[in-house]
């Protein structure tokens, strides 16, 4: 069935949102704070409104997606939100996601947050595996499933309106733990006579198989007992990585990008030899969250 929401963003991200609601047939209002990107939208059906007032009042269903939560407070400030679904698809922190959904809440709106796991060529790419993670009112996602579902996929994550950044911010945070990693690899071959396009197929390989670790690291923090089934012992680990960091002072590379995790997996073993040594990596997870902070 067709649908009547706006849209409140026509940055990169929103624009192409925009473009796969009009071609589903969904009737689309945009607001977006440089009107002249509204323009090729409305060619194609959009109704532009002048201001973001006017485009929120327009629908009941209220879609931002602007640069920051900032950026937020600011289009809809002193906005009359009363029985209105406001969707916050704008990337932001937990606390952001939780203090948006109060504020919407005190105004009569009903919120959910959303992290979005796809970059724009992604957005009505449905092959391309992109999706939106959601979190808040369990009612409003239900009611707005369908057209939520037009742009990418949507995974709800429950009603704490934090846990779609968390998630958002987990995936990204352990995808930049994987760059770093490659990108050593890379420093380390360059200038030998090893081309990247070599290591590449190695690389994409090795990591493949070493996927294990997250299944294995989450069986470990379930459990609590990081010693069963070790294959690799971080005693032998911590002895053995220094021979990484070694290889690095010899090509002359900087070892910034690893040794963070290597000196983690050494405080570890430090705290308790007998102990911890006879555990695998997945232990020194324990050592990151500070004890004073945190829900
Ligand atoms: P762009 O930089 O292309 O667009 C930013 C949008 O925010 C524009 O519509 C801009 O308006 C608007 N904006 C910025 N500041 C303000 C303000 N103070 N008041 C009103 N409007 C403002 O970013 P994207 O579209 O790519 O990203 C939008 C959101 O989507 C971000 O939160 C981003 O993190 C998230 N996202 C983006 C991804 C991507 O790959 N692009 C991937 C996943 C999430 P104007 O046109 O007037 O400048």
């Amino acid at each position: 069935p067709r649908t009547a929401l706006t849209l409140l963003g026509l940055g990169d991200m929103g624009t192409a949102l925009a473009r796969t609601w009009l071609a589903a047939g969904h009737r689309l209002t945009v607001w977006n704070r440089t009107a002249a990107k509204a323009g090729p939208l409305a060619a194609l059906g959009a109704a532009v409104a002048a201001t973001p007032a006017e485009a929120v009042a327009a629908n009941r269903l209220v879609v931002v997606c602007l640069l920051d939560d900032a950026s937020v407070g600011s289009a809809l400030d002193g906005i009359d939100l009363t029985g209105k679904d406001l969707v916050n698809l704008t990337t932001g922190t937990p606390a952001e996601g939780r203090a948006r959904a109060t504020w919407a809440k005190e105004r009569g709106a009903r919120f959910v947050d959303a992290g979005i796991m796809a970059t724009p060529s992604m957005i009505g790419a449905p092959e391309a595996g992109g999706y939106v993670f959601y979190s808040g009112s369990r009612g409003l996602f239900d009611t707005h499933r369908a057209v939520l579902e037009v742009p990418a996929g949507a995974r709800f994550t429950g009603e704490d309106p934090g846990h779609a950044a968390l998630h958002d911010v987990a995936l990204l945070s352990a995808m930049y733990g994987l760059f770093a990693g490659v990108s050593h690899a890379y420093a380390l071959i360059e200038g030998e006579d090893i081309s990247p396009k070599d290591l590449a197929p190695l690389l994409s390989e090795w990591l493949g198989a070493m996927g294990f670790f997250v299944g294995n690291a989450a069986e470990r923090l379930s459990s609590r007992d990081f010693t069963t089934g070790v294959v690799s012992n971080l005693a032998m680990q911590v002895a053995a990585t220094g021979t990484l960091v070694r290889t690095a002072q010899e090509q002359g590379v900087s070892a910034e990008l690893i040794s963070p995790y290597l000196e983690l997996m050494a405080r570890r073993l430090a705290a308790d030899p007998a102990a911890h040594g006879v555990e695998d990596t997945a232990g020194a997870i324990t050592l990151l969250r500070r004890p004073d902070r945190g829900r």
